[in-house]
């Protein structure tokens, strides 16, 4: 057992990205909440987690209470932070990684510039304070998108450009695949 589980909560995704990893992770083997609670890192993802986002916060709210001290953290691709859950989530995660993909309307611009306005916001106060912010982008889009409002120097701790993926999508060595059944819980 590897110490850090990638946890598919969902296939289901309001994107249809070209060569979407899921189309090539095969089979993935589904677990119930206690296996969740021997790994030492939680990575949150889908499909589009923040789909069912109030189901992610129950979900990281059970993990706690039930004494897990490992870090926890999420996938996603759209972050609304003028709905309730997607505020609570960024406050019981450990960080977020945040990915802006190619085919993307005005729409994702501006829950992107709300997202980092918010967190700006919070950075202020010390709301978000040890929490990690990563900022991924396709960077067939670096010229194409005005990033003035996004790429603010201390709200992101790492903004990176993202060549689009051709092939597989291996896991990083210390990380295994899991499905565990969200919208089923
Ligand atoms: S956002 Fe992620 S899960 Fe959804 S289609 Fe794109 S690559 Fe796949």
């Amino acid at each position: 057992m590897k110490d850090t589980a990638r946890v598919i909560v969902t296939y289901d995704c309001p994107r249809s990205c070209p060569n979407c990893c899921n189309e090539h992770i095969g089979n993935v083997p589904a677990v119930n909440f206690e296996d969740l609670l021997k790994y030492k890192e939680l990575v949150i993802t889908g499909g589009e987690p923040m789909m069912i986002g109030a189901r992610v916060v129950e979900m990281i709210h059970r993990i706690r209470q039930s004494g897990y001290a490992g870090k926890i953290w999420l996938y996603t691709a759209e972050l609304n932070v003028q709905r309730w859950a997607d505020k609570m989530v960024l406050q019981e995660v450990d960080g977020i990684t945040y990915t802006f993909h190619y085919e993307y309307s005005q729409r994702d611009i501006t829950l992107l510039k709300r997202l980092t306005g918010h967190i700006k916001e919070l950075n202020k106060t010390g709301g978000l304070n040890s929490r990690s912010f990563r900022l991924l982008i396709d960077r067939r889009l670096e010229k194409e998108i005005d990033w003035k409002d996004i790429k603010i120097p201390g709200v992101w701790d790492e903004v990176r450009l993202l060549k689009w993926k051709d092939d597989e999508c291996p896991l990083p060595d210390n990380e295994e695949l899991i499905y565990y059944d969200l919208e089923r819980e």
